[in-house]
């Protein structure tokens, strides 16, 4: 079954980059220390803003993210942590090298997913854009998982270097057990989308292709069995768009205490929040709470102001399409 998901408006989704250090160089990583910093946050601090955000909202979920968390010696300790907090879910974003001996160290009543980020069906399509031996490593990572009897999910982040190889991800997928695939578009962020040899190969896919290929493959795996989840995108004009910044209770907080409701404002020091002595704080104006009331007929304001690309061809009035909020997903079922 295939459904728009609509925002949660009740449960509150906390995206936790714990440190911004990793093991790999993803050739499309969007990690900006710049902007996010280069500290990995202690455990006491990691609990003290945990328990910020769950004074804020009854049963949130946390994502912990990185870099890569697991680099984190404490990371066991945040998990549970969270769940003494009563954090509804716990996921843990991994790149699949799995440090610190993590499987054995939390249980399946603990996390509710590992989440990997795998970006081709085989060695061949993903070593390049994610390093040397990363295919074999987060497919033994996912095997491992697996058998302590995790739940674990998968995450292909689409690029014009990947796309023509996605349709074979949902026999491997099946193969390895997965039970959610969520299905990402590449972001125009990353130091890739400075380096000219990088910039065509890795660029987002045009909205035909885009049309053309994703339902097909996600109908796929989800006859498999498996829930799959991927951005809308775009917008047919007489469907109604909505900005996750006013309606929904996202966060992404960085360890330098900076807090975004909007992942496409994370280049730039647009957060609305921040976390000051352990309590969040609004910033100064401009922020990118400004931003979401605006309404424009191409739909998502910051897509118009960063990702130009996917907009809609100007045709007068009557906009072929719309460009949907990045948090905005379809879901099909199995
Ligand atoms: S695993 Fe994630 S954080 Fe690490 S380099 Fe790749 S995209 Fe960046
Ligand atoms: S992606 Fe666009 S629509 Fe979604 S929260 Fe950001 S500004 Fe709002």
């Amino acid at each position: 079954m295939r459904k728009t998901v609509s925002f949660t408006r009740h449960s509150a989704n906390i995206f936790f980059h714990i440190l911004t250090r990793c093991n790999l160089r993803c050739r499309h990583c969007y990690i900006n220390p710049d902007q996010h910093g280069r500290n990995t946050l202690d455990i006491d601090t990691i609990d003290r803003w945990l328990a910020l955000f769950a004074r804020r909202h009854p049963s949130p979920n946390v994502i912990f993210l990185g870099g890569e968390p697991t680099l984190h010696p404490d990371l066991t300790i945040a998990v549970k942590r969270s769940r003494d907090l009563g954090y509804a879910s716990v996921t843990i974003d991994t790149n699949g090298y799995l440090f610190h001996d993590i499987l054995n160290r939390v249980t399946p009543h603990e996390v509710d997913y590992f989440s990997f980020s795998l970006d081709g069906p085989s060695p061949k399509v993903n070593d390049p854009l994610r390093g040397n031996g990363c295919f074999k490593q987060c497919t033994q990572g996912i095997a491992a998982a697996k058998l302590r009897g995790f739940a674990v999910s998968l995450i292909y982040t689409v690029s014009r270097a990947n796309i023509d190889h996605l349709h074979r991800m949902p026999s491997l997928l099946a193969e390895l057990g997965v039970d959610r695939f969520f299905i990402q578009v590449i972001g125009v962020r990353g130091k890739w989308t400075e380096d000219a040899r990088h910039r065509d190969v890795l660029a987002q896919v045009d909205r035909n292709t885009w049309l053309e290929v994703i339902p097909q493959v996600a109908e796929a795996a989800a006859r498999r069995g498996i829930t799959v989840t991927f951005p809308k995108v775009f917008l047919d004009p007489k469907e109604p768009f909505e900005c996750a910044g006013l309606v929904a209770d996202n966060y992404f907080i960085f360890p330098n205490g900076r807090v975004y409701r909007c992942p496409l404002c994370e280049d730039y020091p647009l957060h609305s929040l921040e976390i000051r002595n352990d309590r969040l704080a609004e910033t100064a104006k401009v922020n990118e709470a400004d931003l979401f009331p605006l309404v424009i007929p191409e739909g998502c304001v910051m897509n118009r102001i960063i990702q130009p690309c996917n907009l809609p061809p100007a045709d007068g009035c009557n906009l072929p399409y719309k460009i949907a909020c990045c948090m905005l997903k379809e879901e099909i079922t199995p």
